[in-house]
Order: C-alpha cells, then sequence, then structure tokens
C-alpha cells in the first residue's frame, strides 16, 4: 500500500534532537524552544513565536487571546477541520459559518460580510490543502467592524498570498503574518512536523503575551502560583522544537518537493475525464500540502466507493472534511442545525486526497495516477 503520508525526516533532524537529548534540555525549558519560536516567527514574517503542544492547542490558545467568550460569535469556513469550531465553543463562543470556494476550497470570502452582526468578535481564516484565502476582502470587512483576525495556517506553511492586486502596491505576504494572530500545526503529515506539536505567531506585543501566558496556566511572573485566569498546559517540548528547528532552514526544498509532486500528479492526470484537480489562483503560491481532488457529479460513484476502489489496488487516501454543520457533537448541544452548505457538502462526498507526504517518490506518484486512472477509466 503506498501511504496517504510518509515523512520526510534528514539526518540533521536526527542530530539535532541527539544533541538536546544530550544537553538534558528534554522538558520546554532551555534555548531550543526560544530558537525554533524565533527561527519560524521570523519565517513567517512576524515578531513573536509561541510554541505549543499541537494545531488544535495553538487555535484554542489563539480564540482565547483575543478575547472570544461567552456568546462571542467567530466567522469560519464550514468546511474545515472540528479543532476550529471547537476552540471557539470551548470558549463560549459560536462558530458561524460560510461555504467554500469550489476550486480553493476556501472559505468564500464574498459571504463574509454578511455574516456580521453586533456579538461578532472575530473572523477566523482557515487557508486550505495549501491555497491561500483570498484576504483582501475579508480584511476590509475585519476593519470595517473592528474584528479580529484569526489565521489558521496549518495547511500553508510558506504559502504566500498576493495583496492589493492590480494595484501599484501589490505585495506577496506569507500565510500566518496577515491575520492578528495566526496558528500552525507541525503534525507528521504537515510541511514541518515535530511528530505533534504547534504554533501561535503575532506581531502583538499583547496577544503574544496573553498566548504564552494560557499556554502556561497563566502563572503570574511576579508570584508563580497565583492565578487570576485560566490557562491550560499546552508547552512542547525542547526535543520537538530540536526536530524542526532544522526544517525552518530547509522551506525552499521542502516547498519545492511538494509543487514537484503537485505538478507530476497534474500532469498525468490533466487529461482524465471527470475529475477535478487542486487550482492555483493568480493571488496565490500554493505549497500544495495535499493533493486533493473531487469526482464531477456525473462520475457514477462517490469518493468512499472510490477511495475503496484504490485501496484495492495499493493507494491509501484520505476523505475531504465533512462540514461543522454536518457534525453530530454539535447537533447535540444545539449548535450548526439546520444549515446548508452546498459546496461543502458536495465536495465532502466527492472529494479525497492522494498520498501527498514530502517522501513520496516518482516511482509512486507514477503508480498512484496509474491507479487513478485505471478506476476512473472502468467507471
Ligand atoms: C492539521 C490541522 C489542524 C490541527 O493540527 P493538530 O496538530 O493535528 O492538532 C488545525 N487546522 C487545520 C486546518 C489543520 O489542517
Amino acid at each position: 500500500m503506498i501511504p496517504v503520508n510518509e515523512p520526510w525526516l534528514q539526518d540533521e533532524d536526527r542530530e539535532a534532537l541527539l544533541e538536546c537529548f544530550n544537553s538534558g534540555w528534554i522538558s520546554s525549558a532551555g534555548p531550543y524552544l526560544e530558537q525554533f519560536e524565533s527561527a519560524w516567527a521570523a519565517y513567517c514574517g512576524v515578531k513573536h513565536g509561541i510554541a505549543v503542544s499541537n494545531g488544535t492547542t495553538a487555535l484554542q490558545v489563539a480564540v482565547e487571546a483575543v478575547g472570544v467568550g461567552a456568546s462571542d460569535e467567530v466567522i469560519m469556513p464550514s468546511f474545515t477541520i472540528i479543532s476550529c469550531a471547537s476552540a471557539v465553543v470551548r470558549a463560549g463562543g459560536l462558530p458561524v459559518l460560510v461555504d467554500c470556494d469550489p476550486v480553493t476550497f476556501c472559505m468564500n470570502a464574498d459571504e463574509v460580510a454578511a455574516k456580521v452582526t453586533p456579538r461578532t468578535k472575530a473572523i477566523m481564516v482557515v487557508h486550505m490543502y495549501g491555497h491561500p484565502v483570498d484576504m483582501d476582502p475579508i480584511v476590509a470587512v475585519a476593519r470595517r467592524h473592528d474584528l479580529k483576525i484569526i489565521e489558521d495556517a496549518a495547511e500553508v506553511h510558506g504559502a504566500e498570498y498576493l495583496t492589493r492586486r492590480g494595484t501599484t502596491h501589490a505585495a506577496w505576504r506569507r500565510c500566518g503574518g496577515m491575520g492578528d494572530i495566526a496558528t500552525f500545526s507541525f503534525f507528521a503529515n504537515k510541511l514541518i512536523t515535530t511528530g505533534e506539536g504547534g504554533m501561535v505567531v503575532t506581531h502583538d506585543d499583547e496577544l503574544a503575551k496573553r498566548s504564552r501566558s494560557l499556554r502556561n496556566l497563566c502563572f503570574q511572573p511576579s508570584r508563580r502560583f497565583l492565578h487570576y485566569e485560566h490557562g491550560y498546559q499546552f508547552r512542547m517540548t525542547s526535543m520537538q522544537a530540536a526536530i524542526g528547528l532544522r526544517q525552518v532552514d530547509r522551506m525552499d526544498t521542502i516547498i519545492a518537493r511538494k509543487r514537484w509532486a503537485a505538478a507530476g500528479y497534474t500532469k498525468a492526470l490533466g487529461g482524465v475525464k471527470g475529475l477535478q484537480l487542486p487550482a492555483q489562483l493568480d493571488y496565490g503560491h500554493s505549497v500544495y500540502w495535499v493533493y486533493g481532488i473531487v469526482l464531477d457529479d456525473a462520475v457514477p460513484f462517490d469518493a468512499a466507493e472510490f477511495a475503496r476502489r484504490l485501496a484495492a489496488v495499493g493507494v491509501e487516501t484520505r476523505p475531504f472534511f465533512l462540514g461543522m454543520h454536518e457534525q453530530p457533537v454539535f447537533h447535540e448541544m444545539g449548535l450548526l442545525r439546520d444549515e446548508c452548505h452546498p459546496v461543502t457538502e458536495r465536495i465532502a462526498r466527492r472529494g479525497l486526497y492522494l498520498p501527498s507526504g514530502l517522501a513520496l517518490t516518482q516511482e509512486q506518484i507514477d503508480s498512484v495516477s496509474a491507479a487513478v486512472i485505471s478506476v476512473m477509466e472502468a467507471a
């Protein structure tokens, strides 16, 4: 079976891990975390990095750092991982969903303005599958209504967005550096991995301070075991930071590998009838985190059946996300019921992603493509 993800760690990562281990700095104290935080923040073009235990806890910290609390609304995409909506619900807030774009699978920027109410506190943008969200219209809404922007950049390490396109001020900006606060995941299938891990990044000194405090039980600097606020224990270990550090220097190579794999699939699958392949719009430099494909409505089977047929010929895949408005756990809580987000509903049933790990070889790309073609031709 060709695995859907295989990480791509190097000798230098093992050496860094061993050096950390031998130094005795195995908890979250010591120099490795600060080095990793400042290296990743600098890469994203922001001032502060706050490493945490994973991308889900990063979202929890970010949501609470911007002050989302009881009955505050946060506008976010329906098509995303549950971590986004969970963070808001756990903070006492309400997720307010917008549908996604059928081409980029990113939240539909045009729907955001209509969802703003007096209770809206923030907009959570989630860059999807390597492609940036169209930020400018969302930033404009946020400015108009004084809302915070939380960027979930877990799937777009190093991706870029062309801001103010069509003007003389057009400029490429890295994802994670455009919101008030942004989050990353370093899970094993992300562009940088520390096994498990995550980071909150921000330009804002106050948000950074709050994030650091929330990560570490809200201990007071002046009196350690005195607490005015309810925090979390979401710290990352030095050993994880040591693994991540060298990868920051390898970002160009990592992104080039992702783009190479995506180009390989696109070349092989470009002419296949019935398949929608990943696109890159003029305002985005995608990093092709995963190679997501969607079956046209005319194809006589759905993504679940497609996955079974591909598995039968040795190709592991993953289904697309299922919309937040289709989650029984939220319905049970009386949330997100009776909503309809047709694009999310369609791609959740028609989409899956192919093996996309950084360790993917040309031979594997060829075999996967041949398997896809054979399954589609048998349709
Ligand atoms: C992976 C991912 C997360 C969660 O990251 P974990 O490290 O697995 O908790 C959050 N948001 C998005 C968009 C993701 O893809």
